[in-house]
Formats: structure tokens, C-alpha cells, sequence
């Protein structure tokens, strides 16, 4: 046996699920410098000294890896109006919230909400400038879709930002007009980056206040390595500021994948920001393919449901692909590209199925969201080294648009996980929030509730053939999370891994699955300290 110190540390009585083939169950792990030196069955554990921490026969998991998060979105929505249920059902509802918010509202500053789906709407249509118009002619609004990819805001707004009848359409953008060609006020894709060059933006320092605040709201879901797919080097920059959150107390381990439209412009990193022993580092290049399928702006084929011409959105181009990549060849970090829609998918894997994966220790590029990948897509990807990262709480909380804009019998062929890990492909899960129309949008385990049972919040029927295990489900957002980031030593509970773990009030290896979204977290351990306690 190992040569113990005063200063370990002795968890004992757990029922530990430690995602580690090798060993999957335990009960007891000894701790010493925040790293695992032991795991195994507590009658091993011979009387030695230490500090004991009774697990009191709790379910314990490896901490859980959120391997596509935009936290700083999640953060600064907290000061934003939620667009979504419980709060809002109708676009009536919406206009009230605003009418509220705008009677307390600084003169110069914009009011900003977030999470609609016109799918939940009692409407059964998108706000428009006009009704928008209806809370408030002076201030300028601006609403976000809930993909994150599609805004409305009111007229007041479009003076500021300057869009007229006149104004064309952005490249892989739209503004949407009226029969007449009047700007109807909703913009999409790089049409809504036109609004937000206007918006103010809050400060590094109030950044990473709100960053910090989510940290602990995160590690309460059990969250203790998250990521940022949006990353930008300005206004501020994300490398600092997440360092100036850490140094407020920041928990996660955190990596942060940039947009390739600011890369471009500034394609040179400074070495420390890609060491990945960092508590904050850099990871890959984020760019799209495509839109959204609630948006009915993912490059799909065949076309939406009822629109036989409406294909999508193709976002970007192979040239921007090929340089996007030899970018993140030349820093050794991963390509990151958006893509939900067949032909967006296909798109990518024809540009990249001949070119050699320039990282060794995982897969070079990434696909985010792969929703609906035909089995020719995913057996190329397989033969390629693509990884997919995929989100189970979509097709749980977005359901109404799904059925909407694809129907029932093509919903359930979306996110075919068996299929794609029985291919070979690298995945892992996460939230996306909060970029999905959920009230809770990070909590991890309405994700693994929808991919176990594939069935909605409203009991929808989304693909009984796609269901997956539950302990497969945790691996997705553990070991195969962490073999995607690429963030050493986390996981797994196995030795000479960080000591990130958790403790759950209910058994989710025994408990029924439909009771899996009502787990909480006890108790949130990282490096063997205790970071949340209920
Ligand atoms: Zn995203």
C-alpha cells in the first residue's frame, strides 16, 4: 500500500461510478495534493492517519465536463428579461416584460431579453419590429431567438443600427423584409452581428464579476470544467478575462475556443494561453457551417417542412474552412465547426476527409451539434477522426420546433448517438446554454434524461431507437468530454487524476429515468476540496 501522509485525505462509504473502464466502482479514494492516489473497495483501506470524509453511502461521479458552453451569455442573461416559460407564452407577455423593464431603464442603454421560440409562442409566430414597437419607440430593444443565432428588435433600434429598405443583406446574413421590403426587424446570422456593433459592451471587470457569480451557480450542477465557444479578443479579451474571474474565484477549469472572424484578424497567441496545464487556456478555432434547425436556418437537405425551397443557411465557405484550419494546425489546437443541417455536415467532411488530423492525442476537428448527419456522414467522419459534440437537452426543450420544421418521423432520426458511437466517432455532451429555450438551460442532468429516455418535456416522442444507457450518458459528459477538451487529468476517478468529483442526492443508477432531471447535487469537490455544500 501507498505511504500515507497526515495531510491526506480519506473519502470513504461512497458508491463511486469512476468512469474508468478499467475500475468502474468504488467506494473509497484517497486524496493527497488535490490529486487521486488511490481508489478502491474501503476494506482495503487500512487504519492510517488523515482527514476521513464519510460519502455516507452517496452516489459519487467524476466532475462533469460542459464541453460546448457559451458562460458568459449565461452570466450576463441573469440581467437580461427571459423570453421564455414560465415567464413569457405569448408575444403579449413579451411586450408587458419589456413595458416593465423600460420604466427603470438608463436613457442610453438598450434593453435586451433572450430565449424566445416562436414555436412556444401562443402567436405561433416570431415578434416583429412593430410589436416591439409597442413597448417603446425611444429606447432601442434587442430580443434573441433562443439558438442565440436570430434577433428581433424594434424600429428605434434598426434608425441606430442604420438598416433601411436600402440595406442588402449582409454575406451569410439575412434581413428579413415584408412583402412591401420593409425591414420586418428580425435579423439573422450576420445580419444581428450588424445590431450588436451598436450595443455598449459591460466592462472586463464586470465580465468577470458575472463570470464568477455562474462559476458557483455551475459547480451546483456539478459543473467543474466548462468551455467557451464564443471566445472573442475584443472589446476585452477572453483569455484575460477569465484569468481576472479566476483571481475573483473562478472554480472551473475552463477552455476557450475563439471565433475564427477575430482569429483572422489576430492570428497570433501568446504561448501561456495555450499551456493546458493553465487553469484558463485556449483550445481551438470556433467558426459555422450553418444555422439552426429551430431557426430553420441549418443548411439541411431534403428542405424544411412545408417550405420546398427553404435549405438553410450555408455560413461560410471552403477557403475559410482550409485557412481557419491551417491556423489551428500552426498553434496545435482544434477546429471547432457549427453544424447541424445534412448538408453542412456533408460540407465539412468533404472538405476535410483527405487532409492527415494534425493533433495526436485528439481529434483535430470538431463538429458541434451534428444533428442530423446521414450513416454515410457518419461513417466518413469515423474514417476521418471527426468528433461530433452533441446536445440532448434540443430535442427535450425545443421539441415544438422540431416537429414544426422537420416533422415527427425526421425529428426521430435526429442525433442518432448509438449510431454514432457504434461508428467509432469521438463524442461528448453538453448544454449549449443558453443557447436552448430552457429555463435551467445548463443542468446536466435534463441532458442525460433526454438522451436515455428520447422523449421531451412534453413527453414527445423524439427517437425510442436512439436511446442510450445511463452510464454511457455519464460517460459522455466525463471521459469522453475530457478526451474532446483535451484538459489533463480530469475525468475519471483514478489515480493520478485531480480529485474533481461529485455527490448526488439520488442514486442515477437506480433511480427510474424519468426522475433523472430531479437529481441535485450534495456536494461539489475539486482537487479534493469541498466547492459546494448543500
Ligand atoms: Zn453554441
Amino acid at each position: 500500500m501507498t505511504i500515507r501522509k497526515q495531510s491526506d485525505q480519506i473519502f470513504i462509504n461512497g458508491k463511486i461510478f469512476t468512469s474508468n473502464p478499467v475500475q468502474p466502482f468504488a467506494s473509497a479514494m484517497i486524496v493527497r495534493d488535490g490529486k487521486i492516489i488511490w481508489v478502491g473497495e474501503q476494506s482495503d483501506v487500512a487504519i492510517i492517519d488523515g482527514d476521513y470524509v464519510d460519502l455516507q453511502g452517496q452516489r459519487v461521479l467524476p466532475g462533469l465536463i460542459d464541453a460546448h458552453l457559451h458562460p458568459l451569455w449565461l452570466a450576463n442573461n441573469s440581467t437580461q428579461i427571459a423570453c421564455t416559460p414560465p415567464i413569457v407564452h405569448s408575444i403579449a407577455d413579451l411586450i408587458e416584460q419589456i413595458k416593465n423593464v423600460s420604466t427603470t431603464q438608463r436613457k442610453d442603454h438598450w434593453i435586451e431579453g433572450w430565449g424566445y421560440d416562436e414555436g412556444k409562442l401562443v402567436e405561433g409566430r416570431s415578434p416583429t419590429r412593430w410589436d416591439l414597437d409597442k413597448a417603446s419607440t425611444d429606447l432601442p430593444i434587442f430580443i434573441t431567438r433562443t439558438c442565440t443565432h436570430i434577433a428581433v428588435v424594434n424600429s428605434k433600434a434598426l434608425e441606430l443600427i442604420g438598416i433601411t429598405e436600402d440595406t442588402p443583406d449582409p454575406p451569410g446574413g439575412k434581413i428579413d423584409r415584408d412583402s412591401d421590403g420593409e425591414p420586418t426587424g428580425i435579423l439573422r446570422e450576420n445580419a444581428k452581428e450588424l445590431a450588436q456593433r451598436f450595443m455598449p459592451a459591460p466592462s472586463l471587470e464586470e465580465n468577470a464579476a458575472a463570470l464568477t457569480k455562474l462559476s458557483s451557480f455551475l459547480l451546483s450542477h456539478g459543473i467543474t470544467a466548462i468551455t467557451d465557444l464564443s471566445s472573442r479578443t475584443g472589446p476585452s479579451d477572453y483569455f484575460e478575462m477569465y484569468n481576472t474571474a479566476v483571481k475573483k474565484g473562478l472554480k472551473q477549469r475552463t477552455v476557450l475556443y475563439y471565433l475564427w472572424e477575430d482569429v483572422k484578424e489576430n492570428p497570433q497567441f501568446k504561448p501561456e494561453t495555450l499551456e493546458r496545464e493553465n487553469q484558463v487556456h485556449i483550445g481551438g478555432i470556433k467558426l459555422f457551417s450553418d444555422g439552426s434547425v429551430s431557426g430553420k436556418t441549418a443548411w439541411v437537405n431534403p428542405p424544411f417542412l412545408g417550405e420546398a425551397d427553404n435549405y438553410g443557411i450555408q455560413t461560410t465557405t471552403k477557403e475559410e474552412l482550409l485557412a481557419a484550419a491551417r491556423a489551428a494546425e500552426q498553434h496545435q489546437i482544434q477546429l471547432v465547426i457549427h453544424a447541424m443541417g445534412e448538408q453542412a455536415i456533408d460540407y465539412i467532411i468533404d472538405t476535410f476527409y483527405d487532409k492527415k488530423p494534425w493533433l495526436s492525442d485528439a481529434p483535430s476537428i470538431r463538429i458541434e451539434h451534428a444533428s442530423m448527419p446521414t450513416l454515410h456522414a457518419i461513417q466518413r467522419a469515423a474514417e476521418t477522426g471527426i468528433a461530433f459534440v452533441t446536445q440532448p437537452i434540443f430535442l427535450f426543450a425545443e421539441i415544438e420546433s422540431y416537429y414544426n420544421n422537420l416533422g415527427p418521423d425526421r425529428t426521430k432520426q435526429t442525433y442518432p448517438i448509438p449510431s454514432m458511437l457504434a461508428a467509432g466517432i469521438k463524442m461528448a455532451f453538453s448544454s449549449d446554454a443558453p443557447a436552448t429555450a430552457w429555463a435551467d438551460p445548463a443542468n446536466p442532468f435534463i441532458g442525460i434524461k433526454s438522451a436515455v429516455t428520447r422523449l421531451a418535456y412534453d413527453q414527445s416522442d423524439t427517437g425510442q431507437d436512439h436511446r442510450i444507457d445511463v452510464t454511457t450518458a455519464i460517460m459522455l459528459y466525463t471521459k469522453f468530454a475530457q478526451e474532446i477538451t483535451r484538459i489533463p487529468a480530469v475525468g475519471q476517478l483514478a489515480v493520478g487524476y485531480h480529485a474533481d468529483f461529485i455527490v448526488l442526492d439520488k442514486d442515477i443508477l437506480e433511480i427510474s429515468l424519468d426522475q433523472i432531471d430531479t437529481i441535485r447535487i450534495n456536494q461539489t469537490y475539486m482537487g479534493g476540496n469541498l466547492v459546494f455544500g448543500r
